[in-house]
């Protein structure tokens, strides 16, 4: 039995006030000894070290949205997976596929990203994930094998943490069938060991939680919108 994480990904949302939100999942987390899965709060970078300080010894961990390859060095604006630690993260995200899009990230780059998150001592969560486009060809798992042999790093931990993301279900309210997510699960399960958590995302929410995280190698969400107001996320931690 793998045990699940629950991951929110704050994306570029979050001013200092925003704290407060984690906070109230904390809160509500105070009194559990054992919520029965990982918790995890990826705000942005800004909010790190706050977020952390506040966590520390609680069950609510804190991670990062990205982090770059190299320790670090002549790369203004980036930030090192060191310095993700030095906040205070646990896990980094990495490889999610608005920043593969946005910064045009190669499955290549995303590998050394996984591995300088492993060398720092920091849980990668590697993303993967077809686009509409390909899933109506035909080929959602063939872009999911390609990008999991291109984005995995060649040691294998149960530190890596893999999410599929169906691109077309990120944001938009629309969430991959119970079935779907079955099959493309079971299939990356081929790929990885028995004990690697794997994440669903896409529109994850309260209404459908419990039965996404119900089918088979589901391991846990990774929660985009939802995870941005503590009642929502709490009511898919509650289901997890
Ligand atoms: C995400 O950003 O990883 C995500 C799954 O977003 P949402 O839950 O909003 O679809």
């Amino acid at each position: 039995m793998i045990r699940p994480l629950v991951a929110g990904n704050w994306k570029m949302n979050g001013l200092a006030a925003g704290i407060a939100e984690i906070d109230r999942v904390r809160e509500a987390h105070r009194r559990v000894p054992d919520p029965g899965c990982d918790i995890l709060i990826c705000p942005p970078f800004t909010l790190i070290h706050e977020a952390a300080k506040r966590c520390a010894d609680s069950t609510v961990g804190i991670g990062a949205q990205d982090c770059h390859p190299q320790r670090a060095g002549a790369h203004t604006g980036d930030i090192s997976a060191e310095m993700l630690v030095d906040a205070g993260a646990t896990h980094v995200i990495v490889g999610h596929s608005e920043r593969r899009a946005d910064h045009s990230e190669s499955d290549d780059v995303v590998r050394e990203k996984a591995e300088a998150a492993i060398a720092a001592g920091l849980s990668p969560i590697i993303c993967v994930g077809e686009s509409a486009e390909q899933r109506q060809a035909g080929q959602a798992q063939a872009v999911v094998d390609a990008q999991l042999l291109g984005s995995m790093p060649r040691t294998n931990t149960d530190a890596i943490v893999v999410a599929y993301e169906p691109v077309w279900a990120i944001g938009t309210g629309l969430t991959a069938s119970a079935a779907d997510i079955a099959q493309m699960h079971r299939h990356i399960r081929g790929h990885v060991s028995r004990t690697t958590r794997i994440l669903y995302g896409g529109s994850v929410k309260p209404a459908n939680a419990a039965e996404i995280l119900a089918i088979e190698d589901v391991n846990g969400a990774l929660v985009g919108g939802a995870s941005l107001k503590a009642d929502n996320f709490l009511g898919i931690i509650n289901a997890a």
